[in-house]
């Protein structure tokens, strides 16, 4: 969000190489900086209006827009290629469907579309200062709410997934958190995101409410029939493509593992990300697996019912790093003492079950009682 003479409307400019300079098969950075002024823009509209980012670049034929935030993945396909398509016309459609969507908080905008790794870098620092201060309003915010919201944003590729954001529980994308879902539905009341009343509570610890199941149930198609929250055993919330981290149970030690879409390498579950991915995506009811957003583990509610976070056995060593002081924080709140986290395996450990089980046990890891 910028002031009234720091965006010119319409203006559109490309930072680094076009995609006549990108060899077929290459692999470039991509960041997109959009600015917006409107009388009434809010800076809590701006993580809603940047997750529309993902949502109307699938429109694009050729095009797919995946994950979120500074994670996300873009592809550009041959056909849209040789339709000729240029990496100045992502603004094009985000100009378009930006105005055309929210006419009454927008009243200019403008998009610079960068490929240059150096430009990428320097933007990319007031990107995650955003992100810090969004995550950190949501810290004090509790599941005793009487309504959720529901994003139905991603059924344009997994049309019977319904996602239910609560504020201990964002998206699986990682980029709609419940102030988002709300934000969202006050600037557009029929939009995706619909507020339900979670009405009457059918099991409290693992979080399953009858409007939400009614909800779920006819926005799924009359596929899902019930959604547990703080559980992965029954009934999980599905998953779309979008999850920022998946996790999965661990029978021989007792407990779960959670992969990123950033750890390409194999995991304790014979399975890595793209495969599991392949398993639990689009929409399905997986019981023992499920898409997550990577706040989702610091969360008190995280899986609650089955024991929460004294199940984790094993996460990528960047995972770790990456929610760190969060994460320790979580574990103390849960009572599991500081030194949790060094408990906790991970690729340096070892890849297989049999390989971090005698660390598990060596570490005392809560899992195996
Ligand atoms: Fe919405 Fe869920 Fe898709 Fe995120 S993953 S955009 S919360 S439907
Ligand atoms: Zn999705």
């Amino acid at each position: 969000m910028v002031g009234v003479d720091e965006v010119e409307d319409g203006k559109i400019e490309v930072i680094g190489p076009e995609i006549d300079e990108m060899p077929e098969g290459s692999v470039f950075p991509l960041g997109f900086m959009i600015d917006f002024y409107g009388r009434k823009m809010q800076e809590d509209f701006e993580g809603v209006l940047e997750r529309r980012i993902h949502y109307n670049l699938n429109y694009g034929e050729g095009l797919w827009h995946v994950a979120q935030r500074n994670m996300m993945w873009v592809r550009i396909g041959k056909n849209a290629k040789e339709a000729g398509f240029k990496i100045k016309d992502f603004s094009e459609i985000l100009i378009a469907k930006f105005k055309s969507d929210f006419p009454a908080i927008i009243d200019r905008v403008q998009v610079t579309i960068i490929t240059d790794k150096d430009v990428i870098e320097d933007k990319i620092k007031l990107a995650i200062e955003k992100y810090a201060r969004r995550d950190a309003r949501l810290k004090d915010l509790t599941d005793d709410v009487e309504t959720y919201y529901s994003c139905l944003l991603c059924q344009s590729f997994a049309p019977n997934h319904v996602c239910v954001v609560s504020p201990e529980r964002l998206g699986l994308c990682g980029a709609v958190s419940w102030l988002d879902a709300k934000a969202s539905n006050e600037i557009n009341p029929l939009g995706p995101n619909q507020p339900i009343e979670k009405g009457e509570c059918l099991d409290a610890e693992k979080g399953q409410w009858k409007n939400l199941n009614d909800f779920i149930y006819a926005n799924s198609h009359n596929t899902v029939e019930a959604v547990n929250f703080y559980t992965l055993m029954e009934n999980p919330m599905t998953s779309c493509g979008c999850f920022e981290a998946i996790m999965a149970i661990l029978p021989l030690c007792n407990g779960v593992m959670i992969t990123t879409r950033e750890h390409g390498g194999d995991t304790p579950c014979g399975m890595t990300f793209s495969a599991l991915a392949g398993t639990c995506g689009g929409g399905m009811q997986t019981p023992g697996f499920m898409g997550l957003g990577r706040r989702y583990i610091t969360s008190k509610k995280f899986i609650k019912a089955d024991g929460g976070l004294a199940r984790l056995v094993w996460m990528p060593k960047e995972l770790k790093e990456f929610l760190g002081q969060d994460l320790i924080d979580a574990a103390v709140a849960d009572g599991l003492g500081a030194d949790f986290v060094d408990k906790i395996a991970d690729e340096t450990v070892g890849t297989t079950e049999d390989e971090i089980l005698p660390f598990l046990e060596e570490k005392q890891h809560p899992a195996l009682k």
